[in-house]
């Protein structure tokens, strides 16, 4: 494909180092780097200094049209052409460069995002894995001939791409969200249109190189970044686009499914949470600590997965909340890029005056901070970890999404009770369930109204176990063999094989 044009991307950002200077993004699409038709660009932020670290175009209509036009046009092109084995084997090639660059990508990613480099280092080295198994899955889509109920007839199907898919993804794991997308709609055979979330542009550009080397046909891959509602409305609305994939909050995905519903677009939703750890008498209370701080307090408690609600059994309540709060208030804060922080700053200032405002409320309304709350020394974006006890079960930081460090507390005294307030909420992304007894971990976990149940653990994902909501948490679900489906029609052929006419009046 063609090159990208060098004074329009980071031309120094081989190999392991990463530039200080102020660099350039063009959009790109139809493997080409392409100035925004209006020309304009906005800077994006390191959330950590504060400081612009790149400009990026500021796309809008006219560009996500160009966008869509061309992955539409590489549908018909040589892309269309190729078999599951040819998608197969430069998905193969794919991973092996992401492997090869995962370290760079991480330092961008948290740069970008200002999560820990620890945490995005580990997270870019995972990627490849999702290439690897939808490569594996791309020349395997297969349908099946159906047993006719009629002697004459041959009847088979066949799954073939739904066509132009747009990514539409968040800011808190940037390029791992859209991974989760690409992989299998790259297997299915499809183009795409990324929109990356305005706060962390920089990576899905960085991706388009990668795609490019590869050697994916020009048109396959396209990323419009700007403006949120501009460019995902643009994008929802847009009549060429055949399937919208979005991760996001609940409400913009909401106005997602509305923008699609237009044109009958088929959406598939990752959305918000408000998930809870159910922590019984007979847990293993050294494990459960560790799961309840890994659930809430890892990215700085911005995934959608968090365990932000502890349900725990009021016989272990005062035990596990004196050692959550002792491991909390030892948690560091600082660097996202110093080997030794554990918590970096939220992504940005209005994630900070929300979950800010949230924490006065509760306190305005009498809860109790084991650890945490409002204000305090901090400087920055910077949230200490937070521990709410005495939380009113109608109060909006117990029932609302927080995506800060955030944990509200709450007691039960029975199963049954335990399962009831877990299943007390719209949402149903996910749960953990504690404790050592067989029996009831499956008998609860079989009742929750969530996508994942995690027994004994928490916050765990592999390219291989589907993940995605109940209820508000979302449509459809990703990773997992299935999710190629999300990717593709299936197309049913009858054959009559006999030439005799019937009458044409009747069905069947
Ligand atoms: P968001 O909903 O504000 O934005 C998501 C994406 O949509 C971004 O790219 C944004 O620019 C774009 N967007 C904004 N307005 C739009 C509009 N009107 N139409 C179309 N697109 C629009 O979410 P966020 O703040 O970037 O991310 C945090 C949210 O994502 C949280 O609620 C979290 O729970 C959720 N999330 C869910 C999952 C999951 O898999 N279920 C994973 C991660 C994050």
């Amino acid at each position: 494909g063609p090159l990208p044009n060098p004074t329009a991307h980071p031309t120094d950002c081989g190999g392991e180092s990463v530039s200080t200077t102020i660099v350039e993004y063009d959009l790109f699409i139809n493997g080409e780097w392409v100035s925004p038709v209006a020309g304009r660009r906005y800077p994006t932020a390191n959330p950590y200094t504060g400081e612009t670290w790149a400009q990026v175009g500021d796309a809008d209509d006219a560009d996500v049209d160009r966008a869509v036009k061309s992955a539409r046009t590489a549908l018909s092109g040589v892309w269309g052409t190729m078999t599951g084995f040819d998608r197969a084997a430069l998905m193969r090639k794919l991973a092996e460069l992401l492997r090869r660059d995962a370290a760079r990508l991480a330092k961008l990613e948290s740069r970008d995002s200002g999560k820990l480099l620890r945490e995005m280092s580990t997270q870019t080295a995972y990627l490849p894995s999702w290439f690897d198994y939808f490569g594996g899955v791309a020349d395997k889509i297969q349908g099946s001939t159906i047993p006719s109920d009629r002697p004459n007839f041959l009847v088979y199907t066949e799954e073939v791409p739904v066509g132009v898919v747009a990514a539409i993804v968040p800011w808190n794991s940037p390029l791992m969200l859209l991974v989760w997308k690409l992989a299998p709609a790259i297997a299915a055979g499809c183009t795409i249109v990324v929109k990356p979330s305005d706060q962390t542009p920089v990576t899905a550009l960085e991706l388009a190189l990668l795609f490019e080397e590869a050697g994916f046909p020009p048109g396959v891959f396209n990323v419009v970044t700007g403006n949120g509602p501009r460019v995902g409305q643009a994008l929802s609305a847009h009549p060429k686009v055949d399937k919208i994939a979005f991760t996001g909050s609940t409400a913009t995905g909401a106005l997602v499914a509305a923008a699609a519903a237009k044109n009958l677009t088929r959406v598939s939703l990752e959305l918000g949470g408000k998930s809870a750890q159910i922590v019984f008498e007979d847990a293993d209370v050294e494990a459960t600590v560790n799961g309840i701080i890994s659930g809430v307090f890892a990215a700085t408690g911005q995934t959608c997965m968090a365990g932000a609600r502890l349900l725990v059994h009021e016989n272990m309540h005062d035990e596990v909340v004196r050692r959550v709060v002792a491991r909390a208030e030892t948690i560091v804060l600082g660097d996202p890029t110093e080997e030794a922080t554990e918590m970096g700053p939220v992504n940005n200032q209005t994630q900070l005056a929300k979950i800010t405002s949230m924490l006065e409320q509760a306190k305005a309304e009498g809860a109790s901070f084991a650890c945490g709350g409002p204000g305090g020394d901090t400087k920055g974006y910077f949230v200490r970890p937070t521990v709410v006890t005495n939380v009113s079960l109608d109060s909006a930081l117990y029932r609302e999404e927080v995506f800060g460090p955030v944990l509200a507390v709450a007691t039960f005294t029975s199963e049954d009770e335990a399962v009831a307030m877990a299943n007390a909420t719209e949402f149903g992304l996910a749960a953990g369930i504690w404790t050592v007894d067989v029996r009831r971990a499956h008998r609860v976990a079989r009742q929750l109204r969530a996508g994942t149940v995690w027994i004994n653990a928490y916050r765990v994902v592999a390219p291989n176990v589907p993940f995605g909501g109940f209820g508000q948490s979302g449509i459809g679900r990703e990773s997992g063999v299935d999710a190629v489906r999300e990717f593709t029609e299936t197309r049913a052929t009858w054959v009559e094989l006999s030439g005799a006419t019937r009458d044409p009046f009747t069905i069947g």
